[in-house]
């Protein structure tokens, strides 16, 4: 047997593929018989057959063609490139759209219901499920406008050619997630210096694995000491795995389990690790003004002239700095400016949950899946999965892929946490992790 084609057909209705080889497809040589996963063409006067057999895996159809015999089929070659032009013709690349919701006349759960059954199912169990699929699918809506019709970025950033005056600071920091942690060892320095955070301040909605090699530098810098990063780790694993899918491919390009046993194995408490280097930047002098969002910076000769809007009171203030440092993440409004419109070229779509009470057989906490695919490319997306152990017996879990910003497939959160769920469904308690 000789396998002469595979393919992914980019549609979770296998059966709609199934049932187009079976009556629509007519190759130009052959006999065509049905089979339960496909069809069959018979040759007259020839000893080999061909089989071609579709199956579902992730969402998406997979279709191979295998030669039954030694010999050749006549006209073989063009027979399997004219099949794959009528499978792209028939079953295009289709990037699906979330419906319109009109939240005054249905919830969100009956408006997604048809094209996301999983996630109602599932947003429904969760404690804010209803508030949380509806930010979800708004988040989506606003992304795919954005990536759609890119908005000119609002001028954040104006140099003025005039003195700022002596800067009350000498740095100030914009965001307060990995920001502080970079503040608290400047201010230790002896550096003047504010944080701003639009947030509460602590927050940090997912998980955080890191590396003993990673964390030392902090050690070393004198920003921790060994005793407080222990007292930091929520778990710390003995070995993590990295594995792609590849039973498809020939045995040249297979690779065995990549073990990484030091990399990524440490999942930190990463609320407890930001409120310690608040603790340490306020001891050290520094400021931190939470719920606090960045609006405009004015560059002077002398300082940057910093407006920011206090939003739980809407009260607005100017502080001056003499360095300010951007640490808004990706959402980042200078970073737009100072990119023409746009801070970043490709995304990660991720989806995720902790689960906890799972059976000790099912996964070993003592190990980690750092990154895996049980898949090939699954429409138009290479998925990867990743699995963390957590505090106490949670394990967090993560379905990503990498994607390059395109108008036409903007890539869609929706349709991830259907694909995530239909994959995980067997877990009995899922829990909402971001
Ligand atoms: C699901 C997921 C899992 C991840 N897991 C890991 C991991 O295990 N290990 C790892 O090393 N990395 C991980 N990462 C990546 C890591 O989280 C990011 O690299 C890191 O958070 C980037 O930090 P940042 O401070 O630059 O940006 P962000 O974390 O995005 O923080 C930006 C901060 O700026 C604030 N902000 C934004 N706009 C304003 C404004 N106008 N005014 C004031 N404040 C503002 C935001 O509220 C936020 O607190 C993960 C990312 C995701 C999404």
């Amino acid at each position: 047997m000789q396998e002469l084609s595979y393919l992914e057909i980019p549609t979770p209705d296998t059966d709609a593929v199934r049932h187009w080889l079976q009556s629509a497809y007519t190759p130009q040589v052959g006999q065509k018989i049905p089979t339960a996963t496909g069809c069959r063409l018979q040759f007259p006067n020839h000893t080999s057959e061909l089989a071609i057999v579709v199956w579902s895996l992730q969402r998406t159809t997979y279709l191979k063609v295998f030669r039954w015999g030694t010999v050749p089929v006549r006209r073989e070659k063009s027979l399997v490139q004219a099949l794959q032009q009528q499978l792209r013709a028939n079953f295009p690349y289709r990037y699906p759209q979330p419906p319109p919701v009109d939240l005054e006349k249905e919830s969100i759960f009956s408006a997604l219901a048809k094209d996301y059954p999983l996630t109602v199912q599932y947003f429904q169990h969760f404690p804010n499920g209803e508030y949380d699929l509806t930010r979800a699918y708004w988040w989506e809506q606003r992304w795919r406008d954005g990536v759609r019709s890119p908005q000119q970025p609002r001028p954040v950033v104006f140099s003025q050619a005039v003195s700022g005056g002596d800067p009350s600071y000498d740095l100030v920091y914009l965001g307060g997630a990995l920001g502080v942690i970079h503040a608290a060892v400047m201010a230790r320095l002896g550096y003047r210096v504010l944080l701003i955070e639009r947030l509460p301040f602590g927050r940090m909605n997912r998980e955080w694995n890191i590396s003993r090699s990673e964390f030392a530098n902090l050690i070393d810098l004198g920003l921790f000491t060994p005793t407080e990063f222990e007292s930091l780790i929520a778990c710390e694993y003995e070995d993590g795995f990295h594995k792609f899918f590849d039973v498809n491919n020939p045995p040249q390009c297979q690779a065995p389990v990549l073990h990484t046993p030091t990399v990524l194995n440490i999942a930190i408490d990463s609320e407890r690790l930001l409120r310690l280097c608040g603790e340490k930047l306020r001891q050290a002098g520094g400021e931190i003004w939470d719920q606090t969002e960045f609006q405009r910076v004015d560059v002077t000769d002398t300082a940057a002239c910093v407006q920011v809007v206090h939003l739980p009171s809407g009260r607005e203030n100017v502080v001056t700095g003499r360095l300010l440092v951007d640490a808004m993440g990706t959402a980042s409004p200078i970073a737009w400016q100072l990119n023409g419109g746009r801070s970043f070229e490709s995304v990660c779509p991720t989806v995720g949950a902790v689960i906890s009470g799972l059976d000790r057989s099912v996964w070993d906490p003592q190990y980690g899946d750092v990154l895996n695919s049980h898949g090939d490319i699954s429409r138009g997306r290479q998925l990867i999965w990743e699995l963390f152990p957590g505090k106490g017996d949670e394990l967090t879990f993560y379905l990503f892929h990498y994607h390059q910003v395109h108008p036409d497939n903007p890539g869609s959160l929706l349709e991830m946490y259907e694909d995530f769920l239909r994959s995980c469904r067997s877990i009995v308690a899922v829990t909402w992790t971001n």
